[in-house]
């Protein structure tokens, strides 16, 4: 689709811009934060503090983009693995979230494996749960389901957060694109690259106001692929 081809000719870029510029800028960058932070031992200056933190937050967006470009990532083994099995691991990191958040956990088929590049698929796993628990400001729930249809395993994450406005739905995943303050915009970026390189697929669904629902979907390892379609796991409706 028309989507899928500009989300990869976006990709193809993050990967060269990642490696040619981000070594450049981040070493210097990082001396220079380490000369300034002498210079604040000796002068006072009421704007240490805003000079310090832009600098943090150019660290922090250069960091994840060599994160995104990881040679050793890219290069990783193809294994077969759960899906939903990883991402129990995950929730785990969001627990301190949990007297916020409450998780809701639907697994079907949860034995049914895919093939990929497990770390990667992890990673992105991690910051879609990330993006969910930041749309929601103050109470709600994060939905998970996972499920079998056919030769595809699809794993929908659905927030009963903030929302996406319709002008932004197709600038999100373009490198840098956030609106959050502090945010870097990468996050979702690395999700549709490691997605497509996968040979999966991410969909996005969302109600500004309401929340927000990403599928992601993935074929079936071909050690469990199977002609019979006749155990189809039923749709489950979801309500924002
Ligand atoms: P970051 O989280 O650093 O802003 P991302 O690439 O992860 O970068 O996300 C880009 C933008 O997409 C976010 O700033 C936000 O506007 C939007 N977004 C992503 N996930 C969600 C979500 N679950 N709910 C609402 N907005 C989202
Ligand atoms: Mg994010």
């Amino acid at each position: 689709s028309f989507r899928d081809a500009e989300v990869l000719s976006r990709l193809a870029s993050v990967g060269e811009i990642a490696t040619g510029v981000a070594h450049e800028v981040r070493n210097p960058l990082t001396s220079v934060k380490g000369l300034l932070q002498l210079l604040k031992e000796e002068y006072d200056y009421k704007h240490w503090d805003v000079i310090f933190s832009e600098l943090d937050q150019a660290i922090a967006t250069i960091q994840s983009l060599l994160t995104v470009s990881k040679p050793s990532l890219q290069s990783e083994a193809l294994t077969d693995f759960s899906l939903c099995v990883e991402l129990e691991n995950i929730l785990s990191l969001f627990q301190h979230d949990s007297y916020r958040i409450q998780f809701k956990k639907h697994w079907f088929d949860k034995s049914t494996k895919i093939r990929g590049k497990r770390n990667q698929i992890k990673q992105a796993l991690f910051n879609l749960i990330k993006n969910a628990c930041e749309a929601i400001e103050t109470t709600g729930a994060v939905s998970l389901t996972h499920r079998r249809i056919n030769d595809y395993v699809e794993l929908t994450i659905t927030d009963t957060g903030v929302g996406i406005a319709e002008k932004d739905i197709s600038r999100i995943g373009v490198p840098f694109f956030t609106t959050k303050p502090d945010g870097t915009g990468m996050g979702l970026a690395q999700v549709y690259s490691v997605l497509y390189e996968n040979g999966g697929s991410v969909d996005v669904h969302s109600e500004l106001g309401h929340g927000t629902t990403f599928t992601i979907r993935m074929p079936v390892s071909p050690l469990y692929t199977t002609t019979d379609f006749g155990g189809i796991t039923p749709r489950m409706d979801i309500h924002l």
